[in-house]
């Protein structure tokens, strides 16, 4: 197909994320893709700013991903996981238990983040029953966080925020005051009051607390204080109630260190996370959970774990997912992150971009940067930037932010605050009369 055929299917047929069908904003065709590249159906290349939603750590298209991928894909593409093992989810398993916190190597496979989002909350849910407790099934969450788009995820994302159309159809869970306390800055003492507040008034009903450790990702674009951490720990040990972080954003090093979490030197007792563990190449999440969270649900009623996926541990996305991390187990990702984080600052302070009359707030946290703006410019005028600038970048909110490759280079890093300061020089967008666009 030429580009302008796929580009006219398109059209006629497909929805896109966060979209209208009949009026959609504009789309390119990508043909290729390699590194930091994108390439188009006409042969335009983007550098991508943004690594395919946060996911493509290791580069485009990296050969050892893909040769993983291809030689799984030959053997057995696919078989049941309920009755049947395999080689990719055992070899998957084991290189994982290397990177998760001591005591944690129990690991669920789950399609996606969403879903392993989904798969903590029933966690949750199971280790209270399992401990006599089956009155505790709501959640308390975070304002400002985001946990994906399915239902259950939803109900746990920022309430104000991109799902309210939403709300009739979601569980009705609890939020605590987003924290306040930024990262590297004081901590507000009382920050976790309300938290607080909340697991007191609804003692009995909360079964786990989530949270997005560190950086509150799409609904909030902000680091916090790690302190915070620290406290919802204290909180929930006290009432044991599981505390889950979902660090499908943040982990593998995307905030410096492994896990954002890692911060704080205090544990959780789930974990969510997806993202870079596949490198970018196919969907797939996991939720870790402790042995403690593990024997109970094992030892409870019924015993055994009620979730199972047709395509679980699916052989192909757990080759991916097991090249990935050997990856980042030859080790030097913490260093690349270091160096990505020290040449967002540098030429983000170059660029003048803070001073712009539309940027309220830059922000840089290992390979993230944000400029926080009044307001974006329209869809079109940010298309046709990109082709300028060609720097692929998706601004929503009101966030132009970048969350490269961690094999972007200096350079690349230069190209893309050029693109981003050029997005922030824009005459804003009126506002929207539907409301507006996601990640
Ligand atoms: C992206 C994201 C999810 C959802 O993951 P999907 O793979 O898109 O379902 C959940 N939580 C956080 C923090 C995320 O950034």
């Amino acid at each position: 197909m030429d580009a302008e055929h796929i580009l006219l299917c398109d059209r006629r047929h497909l929805w896109h994320p966060y979209a209208s069908l009949r009026n959609p904003p504009p789309v390119f065709a990508a043909a290729r893709a390699h590194g930091m590249a994108i390439e188009l159906a006409d042969g335009t290349e983007l550098l991508d700013g943004i690594a395919n939603w946060w996911s493509a750590a290791h580069g485009h298209g990296n050969p050892e991903i893909t040769a993983a991928m291809r030689r799984q894909a030959e053997k057995m593409p696919h078989v049941m996981f309920g009755g049947f093992t395999h080689e990719p989810a055992a070899a998957l398993a084991e290189r994982l238990a290397e990177f998760l916190p001591g005591g944690m190597a129990n690991v669920f496979l789950a399609d996606s983040g969403s879903i392993a989002v989904e798969v903590a909350a029933k966690m949750a849910v199971q280790y209270q029953t399992a401990k006599g407790r089956p009155g505790r099934t709501r959640l308390l969450a975070l304002k400002g966080g985001y946990h994906g788009d399915t239902a259950g995820a939803m109900a746990l994302s920022d309430p104000d925020g991109m799902h309210t159309l939403f709300r009739g159809l979601m569980p009705h869970h609890f939020f605590a005051e987003k924290p306040r306390s930024p990262f590297g800055g004081g901590w507000i003492e009382g920050d976790a009051a309300s938290a607080a507040e909340i697991l007191d008034r609804h003692d009995g009903e909360i079964a786990g607390v989530f949270c997005e450790p560190v950086f509150q990702a799409a609904n909030a674009m902000w680091f916090y204080h790690p302190q915070y951490l620290r406290e919802l720990r204290t909180l929930c040990s006290a009432r044991d109630i599981p505390l889950v972080f979902d660090e499908i954003a943040a982990g593998f090093y995307r905030t410096g260190t492994l896990w954002a979490h890692d911060r704080s030197g205090i544990r959780p007792d789930i974990m969510c996370i997806g993202k870079a563990l596949s490198g970018g190449h196919v969907t797939l999440g996991a939720t870790a959970a402790s042995d403690a969270v593990a024997d109970a649900i094992s030892a409870g009623r019924p015993a055994a774990f009620m979730h199972g996926p047709t395509y679980m541990a699916n052989p192909i996305a757990c080759a991916a997912a097991e090249a990935s991390l050997s990856l980042f187990a030859k080790g030097g990702t913490a260093a690349k992150v270091a160096a990505i984080e020290s040449a967002f600052k540098a030429s983000i302070a170059r660029s003048g971009a803070g001073k712009l009359e539309n940027v309220r707030a830059t922000r840089v946290l290992g390979a993230v940067a944000v400029l926080e703006v009044e307001a974006l410019p329209s869809q079109k005028d940010i298309a046709r930037t990109i082709l300028e600038t060609g720097v692929w970048l998706r601004p929503f909110g009101n966030w132009i932010y970048s969350i490269p490759p961690l094999i972007a280079t200096a350079a690349d890093i230069d190209r893309i605050v050029e693109a981003m300061t050029a997005l922030a020089a824009l005459p804003p967008a009126p506002p929207p009369a539907d409301p507006g666009f996601h990640e």
